[in-house]
Formats: C-alpha cells, sequence, structure tokens
C-alpha cells in the first residue's frame, strides 16, 4: 500500500498534468513581468476578468495556458523554472499541511471535506 505523501518525501512522477487542467492559478505582477521576460504576451496568458480589483489569473480554457503536451503523452510547464506560488506549493498549501494519499485535485478536494 502506497505511504502517504508528505511535503517531504512528495515528487511528482506522473506529469498527468491534471493539476494544471483543474487549478486557478493567481498571477502576481511580479509573476506577469518574468513570464513576459520569456517572450509570452500578456494579453495571451492573463485572464484579466478580475483586473478591476487588481487579481490576475493565468488564463486556463481547457487547461493551463502554459501546460504542454509532450509527444509521450506526459505533460510539462513551458515556465516551470518561474512558475507562481500556488503551482510551486501544489498539492501542499499552509505551514503544517496534512499528509495526502493522492495528489490529484478531485482526491484533495474530497480530502478536505472528508470528517473520518
Ligand atoms: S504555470 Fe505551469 S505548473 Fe502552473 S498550472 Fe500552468 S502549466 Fe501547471
Amino acid at each position: 500500500m502506497q505511504k502517504p505523501f508528505t511535503k517531504k518525501n512528495f515528487k511528482c512522477d506522473r506529469y498527468c498534468g491534471e493539476c494544471c487542467k483543474k487549478l486557478t492559478v493567481k498571477l502576481t505582477k511580479s509573476d506577469i513581468a518574468k513570464i513576459k521576460e520569456l517572450e509570452f504576451k500578456e494579453k495571451d496568458f492573463v485572464d484579466d476578468n478580475l483586473a478591476h480589483l487588481n487579481i490576475f489569473f493565468i488564463k486556463n480554457d481547457h487547461g493551463c495556458f502554459f501546460l504542454n503536451e509532450n509527444s509521450n503523452g506526459k505533460f510539462s510547464c513551458k515556465i516551470h523554472d518561474i512558475r507562481p506560488k500556488t503551482c510551486r506549493q501544489y498539492p501542499f498549501f499552509g505551514k503544517n499541511p496534512k499528509p495526502i494519499k493522492s495528489c490529484l485535485p478531485q482526491d484533495l478536494y474530497l480530502t478536505a471535506f472528508k470528517t473520518v
């Protein structure tokens, strides 16, 4: 049986891209500036529907704008080295996150509402 993952022992080895297909990732102004340095155009990757509140997200129509499907069927991030904080923290958030059995978003979501 698979031991639960902790922040210390977790390492993504699926490359299924499920998190990047389902997460809504917030961008800081600094994130946007760094990404633009990689020649991406702001209008292409920024979801500015909440710009009036100074809140910006990465566009995610059927997956994150930066999610790349490789020829072997696995997924990677086009901006991995400068990915936003949410992406760097996933799937552990907060100071003392609980161990998890699966990093899939649907499992994390169900775990969050389990009472046992
Ligand atoms: S920026 Fe990269 S790591 Fe973050 S959701 Fe998009 S593809 Fe995934």
